[in-house]
């Protein structure tokens, strides 16, 4: 894989898209990052990995990049999590209430004393913090909304994100979303920053099962129906809204029940719903009209009442707008549309990202049936403009796991299917004694699972984790440390989840993960597909995720287990007959009854057997002919500078050791921090920078640096620091006690002095930092640091 990936990053002339089918085990991140980190540093490129979930996001950075850190392939990694793993301390400020004194004095200490804002910082330090309540301050405000907030001076998390953009870095590790809103910033041109850099000239999609519906995740408009029913306080007739919302709701319980326990999914909206939200809209377009025509509309708070409730009959619009696709979704009541040219725009922004990167997309699961057609028809590729490729499990499933698909169950679509699969599950867990992952496709049913199976953890004495009680890092780590637990999730431990050991010897899957039928957005994507759209759409989604989370089991050579689907369409439907081929093609051996089930769990923990594998041979490698050519006898050419130049040391660029200590004399002399380099220019640009902004004098570097020559000394002359370091200033810094008796004077001081535009006070320990606008008025020598 890893050579592949060499042979398609060196080479600019052909396509700038690889797919890469990569299951468990075939060592993609490693086989991508190696050979991408040394195509980057010789046409110094950046790299941009983007995954879909963040346990894989910190699995690299805690388990790939220490590696790669030894190999001395990666200088400057950082992980950018997505912003909800950022503390905003704004939000606690709004949402005291909702704390108590001790949580907030906790909060406060994270605050003051945090370096990145980072939620796990937070869990680390402090274990029992409720989990529940980190919504109310996990940061919200988008990166530019951040740039103007009073408190991003000293802010840990706004600091820390501003880093994900700097060019020092050499690796970035994201998620999809975040480097998808990037890439949209930058398309369209709307004054906001991308918060991730865009074009670093190679990029990573990892688990790109997932990035099609991460894409619609940022593009959909929607709200939920907590936030709609919010709107009352802001709109005339009141109790009509309330009614219409009432209405509302007592619709979408009616439909809940009809659905039963599988609510995950996009659903039509009912009519009769849309004739409620055509009610609600019209209720906040007469308010509009009703405050705008009031006198007093230009009080403040009319006027942000104006804003917002105009925004939503703009949102309210769509969803009846024929150029729309709207859904609902029951779990989480949530109502979305799109625009129906989302196919296109999808291809454009893929447009985009390929003339400025090469594009490597890869996943574990992303044919159906051995072919890439239906995911290639899905982004709306054409053929002949990728590379794909797929590569077989390392792993022999043969001898190292089992599906059981157990018997009789009742069908999914009936009442009893529940209490017919409870049976089973129960049964794997006296087997297996713990060690289990639960896999539901929907909260609902994992709710309903995880009430009924109490009885049955007590009684074989297992600890349980559910998802939602913790954060999916945190509970994946208890889950890992105790070796005989239990944990039940849906979405997001689908994917991204890698236990190795013993601590998981057993994945149950409660039901065929089918997206829903009628699915909108599916009909959506699955345009010109019609007459096929079983075969197109819906089947190769339910087997990736099928795929997905059967992945979860062997994650390593040692491992074994059983991988158990309480569903009885794998033999009563004719689709079934394909999956049962799809497992059987990777080794699978498929079973119905429970007496091998325990065999196998007998054998396997009583003997410890483990398959044989072939020991690593260089010659097994298959290796592209312009890579394999150009070391075994070195021709002229462009496939030979690439390699040569790989496997040449590199030419030295160094920082002369005058240079060195003249910088490390003027650092320790001027008390900034020692500046390391490993070229002249980084060096002195760091060095001028450096004093410029802590207001030293940068004409002593300029006239005595030790420059190699003259030719180095007209390069670097133009090197200017640009910003200085501003302080907000302590309010003890004239005389006050910490009492804010002085706050007055003060403010009356400055606004005489520098004609201040605004004064705040932000009470910070015992004494507030006063925040002071126009910023410039910072450069006083009164505010020097
Ligand atoms: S800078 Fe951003 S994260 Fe920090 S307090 Fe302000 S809004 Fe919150």
């Amino acid at each position: 894989m890893a050579f592949d990936i060499a042979s398609f990053v060196q080479d600019s002339n052909t396509k700038r898209i690889m797919i890469a089918e990569a299951p468990v085990g075939t060592g993609k991140s490693l086989g991508s990052l190696i050979p991408t980190l040394v195509e980057a540093d010789i046409k110094e490129k950046k790299i941009v990995y983007a995954t879909a979930t963040i346990n894989l996001q910190s699995q690299l950075m805690n388990s790939e990049v220490p590696l790669l850190k030894h190999l001395q392939l990666v200088k400057k990694p950082i992980l950018a999590k997505g912003k909800t793993h950022y503390y905003c301390h704004k939000r606690l400020l709004s949402n005291k209430d909702k704390f108590t004194a001790k949580e907030i004095d906790i909060l406060n200490k994270f605050y003051s004393k945090s370096i990145t804002g980072h939620k796990n910082d937070l869990e680390d330090q402090n274990s029992f913090f409720p989990e529940e309540k980190w919504k109310y301050v996990q940061l919200e405000a988008s990166h530019s909304e951040c740039r103007y907030c009073e408190l991003s001076s000293i802010c840990p998390s706004f600091e820390h994100r501003k880093k994900f953009r700097s060019s020092e870095n050499d690796l970035v590790i994201t998620n999809h979303d975040q480097y998808i809103v990037s890439v949209l910033n930058s398309m369209e041109h709307n004054g906001k920053q991308p918060i991730v850099p865009v074009n670093p000239g190679i990029l990573i999609i990892d688990e790109a099962h997932h990035f099609i519906e991460n894409f619609l995740g940022q593009i959909e408009e929607s709200f939920t129906i907590k936030q709609l029913s919010a709107l009352r306080r802001h709109v005339i007739k009141q109790k009509e809204f309330e009614k219409t919302v009432n209405k509302i709701e007592s619709i979408i319980k009616k439909e809940r029940i009809n659905i039963g326990e599988s609510l995950q999914g996009r659903y039509q909206i009912p009519v009769e719903l849309i004739q409620e939200i055509t009610r609600v809209k019209s209720i906040i377009v007469e308010s509009v009209d009703k405050y705008q025509s009031q006198a007093q509309f230009n009080k403040y708070h009319k006027l942000h009442a104006i804003e917002m409730l105009d925004e939503w009959s703009f949102v309210l619009a769509r969803f009846f707008d024929d150029k729309y696709v709207k859904w609902i979704e029951y779990d989480n009541l949530k109502l979305s549309a799109i625009s129906n040219t989302f196919p296109s725009d999808f291809r454009a922004m893929m447009d985009y990202i390929k003339t400025r990167n090469k594009i490597i997309v890869m996943s574990g699961t992303l044919t159906s049936d051995g072919n890439f057609s239906a995911m290639i028809a899905q982004w709306r590729l054409n053929r002949d403009e990728v590379l794909t490729t797929s590569y077989k499990t390392p792993f022999n499933y043969n001898k190292q796991a089992l599906i059981y698909v157990p018997k009789p169950i009742k069908h999914p679509n009936t009442d009893s299917f529940i209490p017919s699969i409870l049976k089973h599950i129960k049964n794997v867990l006296h087997i297996t004694r713990g060690s289990t992952l639960i896999l539901c496709t929907s909260k609902e049913q994992m709710n309903i699972l995880w009430g009924e199976l109490q009885s049955t953890f007590d009684e074989i004495g297992i600890n349980r984790f559910l998802q939602g009680k913790s954060g999916v890092e945190k509970l994946t780590k208890q889950f890992l440390d105790d070796e005989k637990s239990v944990l039940l999730g849906s979405g997001s431990f689908f994917s991204g989840f890698s236990i190795p050991g013993n601590s998981l010897i057993s994945v149950i899957l409660s039901k065929l993960p089918f997206p829903v039928k009628d699915d909108p957005f599916l009909e959506l994507i699955g345009q010109g597909y019609e007459e096929d759209f079983f075969d197109y759409i819906i089947y190769p989604q339910m087997i990736n995720k099928l795929n997905q989370a059967a992945g979860r089991l062997i994650r390593s050579i040692d491992d074994y287990g059983i991988f158990t689907v309480t569903d009885p369409r794998i033999f009563t439907e004719e689709y079934g007959l394909k999956i049962q081929e799809v497992f059987r093609n990777q080794g699978y051996v498929i079973t119905q009854s429970v007496e091998k089930v325990k065999q196998f769990i007998n054998y396997k923990t009583l003997s410890r057997n483990q398959p044989e594998y072939s020991k690593y041979s260089r010659e097994l490698i298959l290796v592209d002919d312009s890579l394999a050519k150009d070391i075994s006898k070195p021709q002229k050419g462009k496939s030979l500078q690439s390699v040569t130049r790989i496997s040449e040391p590199k030419k030295k660029k160094g920082v002369p050791k005058a240079q060195r200590e003249f910088t490390k004399m003027i650092c320790n002399r001027e008390g900034i921090p020692i500046i390391k380099a490993s070229e002249t220019r980084k060096m002195y640009e760091e060095l001028i920078k450096s004093l410029y902004y802590n207001w030293h004098d940068t004409t002593v570097v300029e006239e005595n640096f030790p420059f190699r020559n003259q030719k180095e000394k007209d390069d670097l002359k133009n090197i200017k620091g640009s910003e200085r370091k501003k302080v907000m200033p302590f309010c003890s810094k004239w005389n006050c006690k910490g009492d804010c008796t002085a706050k007055e004077a003060i403010a009356e001081y400055l606004e005489d002095k520098y004609d201040t535009k605004e004064i705040r006070f932000l009470k910070k320990d015992t004494y507030c930092r006063v925040f002071i606008e126009p910023t410039r008025i910072l450069e006083n020598e009164e505010f020097r640091p």
